[in-house]
């Protein structure tokens, strides 16, 4: 019985493709070695399956993940950081960070954050390239799967994943992001204080986003693809009583133009068909972001488009031991600065349970 409990046990951290394998060798098997026999492969197996265990996990190489990393190595919690595809996250493609504390004459994106990273390296966070490909809350300790291979058992998970910012899906958009195309006005809006932008979208989100840079910017040309807007009442009225904010109805984006950076915009009307060129300097993209939250919605409760909910106040998820920090759990301020200061609530939060459950 204990046998086939332990058998059970480790089909439960298998891929189907695995799990079909072992059940036709399962049969020659049966017949072939003892029970004794059968006991120990199945121990060997399990071994390769959790093949690590760890304290404290954290999955995400963002302000998030790396503050909780900082956080979580000074309370001696020796914490493993995965990277992710994305090793330093959203701010690595990007130029110059103005709003960051601490740099005086702004930085560029991408060196803040191998600052990021030296810093928790420094206080002994064990930093590694892979990719959370799978989890197991059903039990404690948490497992999650790396890389579609190993499994790590953790006492404590910190989910630090971020969101990713959604495109029109323009070759010329690509070409020119971060050379006046942005998918964030509040993070660059600024660089173009006194000219004229455009921007893309029709959510409460945009609505918002074009009344920031209409406080900013001589003109904002709103783009928007139907004759109405997704965003609330409220604030589509306050869109459309904004004098320097210029609804273009019914429009669809054909082209960012500029050949080193956005001078233009052309857009087609839909209805009509009429074409428009718009000299602007910046083209904002405010059509929505994706958290990074697909491998973990079988166990973590979540709003309709993904994001975590934590427990307000806290960085504590539904499932105990596991706690989300940064942009994956923050449809609302998504800065740095705002990504940072939830990494250091999510180790604090860890620390206190791991505390709390003597595992510390
Ligand atoms: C172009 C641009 C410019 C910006 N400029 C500014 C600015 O000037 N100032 C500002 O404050 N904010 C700015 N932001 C916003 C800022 O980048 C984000 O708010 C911040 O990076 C969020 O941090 P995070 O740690 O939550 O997630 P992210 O930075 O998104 O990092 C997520 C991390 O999780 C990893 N990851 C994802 N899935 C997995 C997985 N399955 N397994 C392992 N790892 C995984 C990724 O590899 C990545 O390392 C900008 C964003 C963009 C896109």
């Amino acid at each position: 019985m204990v046998r086939w409990v332990r058998f059970a046990d480790m089909l439960h951290g298998i891929r189907p493709s695995q799990s079909i394998k072992l059940f036709i060798f399962w049969i020659p098997l049966k017949k072939l070695f003892s029970r004794t026999l059968l006991s120990i492969i199945s121990i060997q197996l399990m071994e390769k399956i959790i093949s690590e265990k760890v304290n404290c996990l954290i999955i995400g190489s963002g302000p998030a993940g790396y503050t909780a990393a900082i956080y979580a190595s000074r309370a001696n919690l020796k914490p493993v950081l995965y990277q992710g595809i994305q090793p330093g996250g959203q701010l690595t493609i990007t130029t110059e960070v103005e709003n960051y504390p601490g740099y005086p004459d702004g930085i560029q994106g991408p060196e803040m954050m191998q600052h990021f990273e030296k810093q928790a390296a420094r206080m002994g966070a064990d930093i590694r390239y892979g990719l959370a490909t799978a989890v197991d809350f059903s039990s404690h300790p948490l497992k999650v799967q790396i890389d579609e291979e190993k499994w790590i058992e953790a006492n404590a998970v910190i989910i630090s994943t971020g969101a990713s910012a959604k495109w029109l899906g323009l070759p010329s958009e690509q070409r020119l992001n971060g050379h006046g195309v942005s998918a964030c006005a509040v993070c660059d809006g600024f660089f173009f204080k006194g000219k004229e932008v455009a921007i893309v979208g029709a959510g409460d989100t945009a609505a918002e986003e074009a009344l920031y840079l209409s406080k900013l910017c001589t003109t904002v040309h709103m783009i928007v693809r139907k004759d109405t807007m997704r965003a609330s009442k409220i604030m589509q009225e306050r869109v459309l009583n904004t004098g320097n904010i210029k609804v273009y109805w019914n429009a669809e984006t054909d082209e960012v133009l500029g050949d080193q950076k956005v001078e233009a915009v052309r857009i087609t009307n839909n209805k009509t068909q009429e074409k428009t060129t718009i000299p602007v300097s910046a083209f904002f993209v405010a059509i929505g972001h994706k958290p990074n939250s697909d491998i973990f919605k079988d166990w973590i409760d979540m709003d309709e488009t993904g994001y975590i909910k934590t427990i307000p106040g806290t960085s504590k998820t539904n499932v105990e031991g596991v706690f989300a920090s940064g942009d994956v759990q923050d449809k609302i301020y998504r800065q740095a600065v705002t990504a940072a200061g939830s990494g250091c609530m999510a180790a604090l939060d860890a620390e206190r349970f791991l505390g709390e459950k003597g595992l510390h």
